[in-house]
C-alpha cells in the first residue's frame, strides 16, 4: 500500500512536469526558426556591389532572397551595419537565400516594414509609396511570442 502511494505521487509529479513542459514549449517555439530554415546572425554590410552581404564572425556571406522585396530590403542603406538575424537556406552556389529578416536591438528581434504616414499603408520594400509617391518610412516592429 505504502509503495503504490509513492508510485502514484511520482506519477502525478511526472504528469505535472510534462504539463509544465508542454505549456512552456509553444512560447519558445514561436521564437525559433521553422525547422527547414538555417539561422545566420551577424552584421548586414553596406557594399558598393549589388550583392548584399552579412558578416558573421569575420566571414562575409553573400546573400540572395526568397522575394525581390526582401532582396531590396537587404540592400537598404538604412539597415547597413545593423545587427540582424537571417533565416533561410544555404544554397549550393555558396549564397544564403534569406526567407526572413529581423533586426536585433538589445537581444530583441524586430520585424522590418515600410510605412507611408500620408496614406496610412504598409509597403513590402523600400522606395516611394505606390499611392502618393512620397518616400516611405522604415519601421521596426518588436516581435512578440504570440504575434509570430
Ligand atoms: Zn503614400
Amino acid at each position: 500500500m505504502e509503495m503504490s502511494a509513492r508510485f502514484l505521487l511520482k506519477a502525478i509529479a511526472a504528469a505535472l512536469f510534462a504539463c509544465v513542459v508542454l505549456t512552456v514549449s509553444p512560447l519558445t517555439a514561436a521564437q525559433a526558426a521553422p525547422p527547414h530554415l538555417a539561422v545566420l546572425e551577424g552584421t548586414l554590410l553596406s557594399t558598393s556591389a549589388d550583392c548584399p552581404m552579412v558578416r558573421v564572425h569575420d566571414k562575409d556571406q553573400p546573400l540572395t532572397a526568397y522575394t525581390t522585396q526582401l532582396y531590396h530590403t537587404l540592400q537598404d542603406k538604412r539597415l547597413a551595419n545593423r545587427e540582424v538575424r537571417l533565416e533561410g537556406v544555404m544554397k549550393s552556389d555558396g549564397t544564403f537565400q534569406v526567407e526572413r529578416l529581423y533586426t536585433v536591438k538589445d537581444g530583441r528581434l524586430y520585424r522590418v516594414r515600410y510605412f507611408c504616414k500620408v496614406c496610412n499603408i504598409v509597403a513590402l520594400e523600400p522606395g516611394n509609396c505606390v499611392c502618393c509617391q512620397q518616400p516611405t518610412e522604415l519601421q521596426e516592429i518588436p516581435v512578440t511570442g504570440d504575434a509570430n
